[in-house]
């Protein structure tokens, strides 16, 4: 028996009987982070780590509620689980799961870089690992975070310049919360839509220290925001909801304006190559540093990648999951639930 097998409801773990990341309702499930693809509605039991819990709860309202921190073991079952900082979001982590000397590894999402906010990704030995491939193209290379800051902050002052308002696309939970610290840089002035404001509340009450931001109401006014920033999920680009800051500059924060086409489609006037993903280079390092044996890639370009990694000597396969891609700049931002 394998110790994860692949079933309809999610990854599941037989000889443990939980769920990770389940898409279905199931009696236990072990949460890897709390964007909405991979933490759903219904399940009796959750598992996450301790500050994955507000947001679960923002989201998916009380439910029994378990936490650990990073490198806690608990025993589901006589398996043995623990999680491992994933570097993707706020609380994301890896899971660990051990039992009778085998171990596998499930990355959920993950970065390698340390954001200042995430958690620092940390390489987890294993003998099989199951990881994401969102950007699992050679054609995805990251610049380091600082560069990229520096260009949102230029971005900034030039707007300003031109007495402009500075729209900053980014998704409420996880990218948001990472731009803050290139914005309060260069101005304290920062306005959030709605979602993202929930989100900020839910982890000002958790304890975190968050610079100042000022919710858009409709009673907002246009001298208020003069020369100001504001910070949007994706699916506030566009609507009728960005006509108060006229005239403004939209800059979109993500992966996918590493190509062209995507910013000129959009028609947006900047985009930041800043993503919550690893890039190529940092899938490869990753399942490198696992020293697995063998390699299930999911949710991105997973045929890819494991071509790929079956070309270099690691024995992978591809695995069809209903998790999603919360950087898509077409989506309908996961948070956003009260808007
Ligand atoms: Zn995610
Ligand atoms: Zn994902």
């Amino acid at each position: 028996m394998a110790l994860i097998e692949f079933s309809d409801k999610g990854l599941y773990c037989p000889i443990g009987n939980f769920f990770i990341d389940p898409w279905k309702p199931v009696d236990n499930a072990v949460i890897t982070h709390a964007h909405s693809d991979h933490a759903r509605w219904g399940s009796k039991n959750y598992l996450c780590h301790t500050q994955t819990k507000p947001l679960l709860q923002l989201r998916l309202g009380n439910n029994n509620y378990q936490t650990v921190d990073w490198n806690e073991s608990v025993y589901i079952n006589q398996v043995k689980v623990s999680l491992h900082p994933a570097g993707h979001i706020i609380g994301s982590s890896q899971i660990r799961v051990e039992y009778n000397g085998e171990v596998w590894v499930v990355s959920g999402d993950y970065k390698l870089e340390n954001d200042g906010i995430s958690g620092e990704f940390e390489p987890v030995k294993c003998h099989t690992f199951i990881t994401e491939s969102t950007f699992g193209l050679p054609i995805y290379k990251w610049k380091p975070q600082q560069e990229i800051f520096q260009q949102i902050q230029q971005w900034i002052l030039n707007n300003q310049s031109q007495n402009k308002c500075s729209v900053l696309i980014a998704y409420s939970l996880g990218k948001a919360q990472r731009v803050l610290q290139a914005v309060t840089k260069v101005t304290d002035n920062i306005w959030v839509h709605g979602a993202i404001y929930n989100t900020y509340e839910t982890l000002i009450n958790a304890g975190w220290q968050l610079p100042l931001l000022k919710r858009v109401t409709p009673e907002t006014t246009k001298e208020a925001l003069h020369n100001a920033v504001v910070i949007a999920p994706p699916s506030a680009d566009g609507t009728p909801w960005m006509k108060k800051f006229y005239t403004y500059s939209v800059g979109v924060c993500s992966g996918w304006m590493q190509v062209r086409g995507n910013a000129r489609r959009r028609n947006v006037d900047a985009g930041f190559v800043l993503s919550d993903h690893a890039d190529w280079n940092g899938l490869l390092q990753a399942v490198k540093a696992t020293e697995a044996n063998k390699v299930f890639v999911t949710h991105g370009f997973q045929s890819a990648f494991a071509r790929h990694l079956n070309e270099h000597g690691i024995e992978a396969a591809e695995v069809k999951t209903a998790f999603g891609d919360e950087e898509d700049v077409q989506e309908n931002n996961s948070g956003s639930t009260n808007e």
